[in-house]
């Protein structure tokens, strides 16, 4: 039998920059995996033969499409929509909608990718997806937002469903949007079924959900720490973002006794140096999500807190870092930076938020650092398990989930160690995560022969 050409990791990565003209984040994401998968398959002929990575890395299909809609004045709008189906071998698709004006091709294409390698490490059945569009919900009146959501649905609809693909929230979108897209899912195929989650808790949403991501990066973190002996009581905690992820990754930190020092938004970041606690989160939650409004002003509510314009916060110092706003916001000097100031662990709220230079600079510190794809799973975990609460059709009760959750990440910590243990007491989580993740649907894919 013929023996499949080995091309190198260069050659491989050449091939997809090649393929994927003018999309940086997704290559970026390719990179980051092939660079663990390579040296993992070197000795692993079938995975090679049958270009399982090559074949992950290009999307099962991306849906193209365009979303005219109404603004308040009359003027009609047009804005491009996506959804990108990377991989299916475990489960349906699934994966979030991102509305934000930084939303392209490439974008949802990574997000795709880095999903299908965090589904598979939740233990959950499901695929790898994500959708979106180039739509700015800033600033946009509620019935603006309505009639995007309904317009973007009326064409998403007939590519997703229960045992299809299962999107839910990500940045810009959450139980508002999610309300306003499942009820025109109803509307147009009269079928009340499991077919976003993130759902309101009285039209089958799961208890938890809004929580779990935020939480999730913290029990991960805790997961990390005790593996030195250590855990959060008394250390300090700088957090990026201000939203759903970083306002409940906040809020356990102070649980179990840390103490938060920083918060932001695309304008900037605040500095409390008396601690963020629950009064505080509570207050940012309802200042970001209801009134909509922008980080600067907690310094108005809390004057002894500083707000820095334009900047990132990784140059306060801190015990633990927990980036939660966005992909590249911590770059390699930042990463340097925190290392200089005696960070000790590093775990991503977001999506690929630290950049590839930044990835080298924690792994060659052998700092304790996890990716996004294994501690942010909590937030997809959940919802697989409103998947499952919805084909039951029950609710499973809050103490149930909580210790769901906390098992479901502290399954991925086991997951990482077992491909990650360096010796010498160094755990590569992103070495971890790529394998572990690659291995469970590689194996699947290598059951159905070439499909
Ligand atoms: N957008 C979230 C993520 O990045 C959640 C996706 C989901 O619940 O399907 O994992």
């Amino acid at each position: 039998m013929a023996v499949s050409d080995h091309v190198d990791l260069p050659t491989f990565m050449e091939g997809v920059k090649k393929r994927n003209p003018y999309q940086p984040e997704f290559v970026q994401a390719v990179q980051e995996v092939a660079e663990d998968i390579f040296e993992f398959i070197q000795d692993k002929e079938e995975y090679h033969a049958q270009q399982i990575l090559r074949r992950i890395a290009e999307p099962d299909r991306v849906v193209s499409f365009r979303v005219c809609w109404e603004d308040d004045n009359g003027n009609v709008r047009v804005q491009r929509g996506w959804r990108v189906q990377n991989n299916n071998a475990i489960g349906p698709y699934k994966g979030g909608i991102r509305f934000h004006p930084s939303v392209t091709e490439s974008v949802l294409k990574f997000l795709a990718f880095e999903q299908t390698f965090k589904n598979a490490l939740t233990g959950l059945p499901m695929g790898g997806g994500k959708g979106g569009s180039n739509f700015n919900p800033k600033g946009k009146s509620v019935r603006e937002i309505m009639r995007f959501c309904q317009s973007f649905m009326t064409e998403l609809y007939r590519h997703i469903g229960a045992d299809i693909d299962v999107p839910a929230g990500d940045i810009g979108v959450g139980g508002r949007e999610i309300g306003y897209m499942f009820g025109q899912y109803k509307r147009i195929t009269n079928n009340f079924t499991g077919v976003l989650t993130g759902k309101g808790l009285e039209w089958g949403g799961s208890l938890i959900r809004t929580e779990a991501t935020g939480y999730g990066a913290v029990y991960f973190l805790a997961n990390m720490l005790a593996t030195k002996g250590e855990d959060l009581n008394g250390k300090t905690a700088v957090i990026s973002g201000s939203g759903n992820v970083a306002t409940h990754a906040a809020e356990k930190i102070v649980q179990l006794g840390g103490k938060v020092l920083t918060l932001s938004d695309s304008g900037g970041y605040i500095h409390d140096p008396d601690g963020i606690d629950q009064e505080k989160i509570d207050w940012v939650k309802t200042h970001k999500t209801h009134r909509r409004g922008r980080i600067e002003e907690y310094v108005e509510a809390y004057p002894r807190a500083t707000f820095h314009a334009g900047k990132t916060p990784w140059g306060v110092p801190c015990d633990v870092a927990l980036p939660c706003a966005t992909q590249n916001e911590l770059l390699g000097d930042d990463a340097r930076t925190l290392i200089a100031n005696g960070c000790k662990a590093v775990s991503e709220g977001a999506n690929m938020p630290t950049d590839l230079e930044g990835v080298h600079v924690f792994k060659a510190a052998k700092i304790l650092y996890a990716p996004g794809k294994a501690s942010n799973a909590g937030g997809v975990a959940v919802s697989g398990l409103e998947m499952s609460q919805n084909s039951e059709r029950r609710s499973w009760k809050e103490e149930e989930l909580q210790q769901m959750l906390k098992d479901i990440m502290a399954g991925i910590h086991k997951s990482c160690l077992a491909y990650g243990d360096q010796g010498g007491g160094y755990i590569d989580y992103v070495k971890g995560a790529n394998i572990a993740g690659f291995k469970k649907v590689a194996d699947a894919m290598l059951a159905f022969g070439v499909v």
